[in-house]
């Protein structure tokens, strides 16, 4: 069965359903749902009290029970709470840059260094999985990039070593990449080296919005041209590492 593993719910974070519309629409979609909100202090699940109360309201529930972290930031939860989750996806979403903390959805304007930019969202990835606050699963939204790069580099700015070096490290700690149906990233070229070396592939809507929570389709049509079969995908562990 298709497993959309990456779903935001307006209870617990900033989506647009409920937990329960988003199962009943993973049912109409014909998936099993992951309901994965931002465990962050700029979000509502902030503190173990919070995260104890997503973790007990979902396990009533028929779908799977992750969290989203960021990587490069501090936990502020307890290992054993998070070790309650099915699984973590982990993404990037803020960097230190120019002197402050910087969102890459919200990067508007001209990058003056981008290979540097690149460098340090690199390292930001590397370093978040060498030395773990909490090992994650899966790798969220990979390439993700601010507007001003995408648009003006588009793929270019990703050069093949920076993808393999992300690739090489996940494949070490046995973490699956994700394809991200809200984002559309990462591109065929990162998918096809990631399934040449084995790492495993993660379905994930991302979805806030109605129309994009638990919708996979581009992922799903993505999935078709590469030949990606069960056996490449994301399998959710009994037990989280
Ligand atoms: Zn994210
Ligand atoms: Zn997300």
């Amino acid at each position: 069965m298709t497993i959309d593993t990456h779903n935001h719910s307006l209870t617990f974070s900033d989506g647009a359903l409920t937990p329960e519309e988003i199962i009943k629409k993973g049912e109409e979609k014909g998936y099993r749902v992951g309901i994965s909100d931002h465990l962050s202090k700029f979000h509502k699940i902030k503190t173990d009290g919070d995260l104890e109360k997503y973790v007990f309201y979902l396990n009533k529930l028929p779908c799977y029970k992750s969290g989203e972290i960021d990587l490069g930031q501090k936990t502020i939860f307890s290992k054993e709470l998070l070790n309650r989750l099915d699984y973590i996806i982990g993404g990037v979403h803020n960097l230190f840059w120019e002197g402050r903390w910087q969102c890459l959805w919200f990067m508007e304007e001209e990058i003056k260094e981008p290979d540097k930019f690149m460098e340090l969202y690199k390292k930001t990835i590397l370093r978040a999985i060498r030395e773990p606050v909490i090992p994650i699963d899966i790798l969220a939204h990979p390439t993700k990039l601010p507007s001003y790069l995408a648009r003006t580099f588009k793929e270019e700015i990703i050069s093949d070593e920076w993808i393999e070096e992300v690739l090489s490290e996940v494949k070490e700690h046995n973490i699956a990449v994700e394809i991200n149906n809200t984002e559309k990233v990462p591109s065929e070229r990162f998918i096809k080296k990631a399934l040449k070396i084995g790492v495993k592939i993660s379905l994930g809507s991302d979805g806030h919005s109605r129309e994009g929570t638990a919708n996979l389709d581009w992922c799903l049509e993505m999935g078709k041209r590469l030949g990606i079969t069960e056996d490449n995908l994301f399998q959710v562990r009994k037990e989280r590492k």
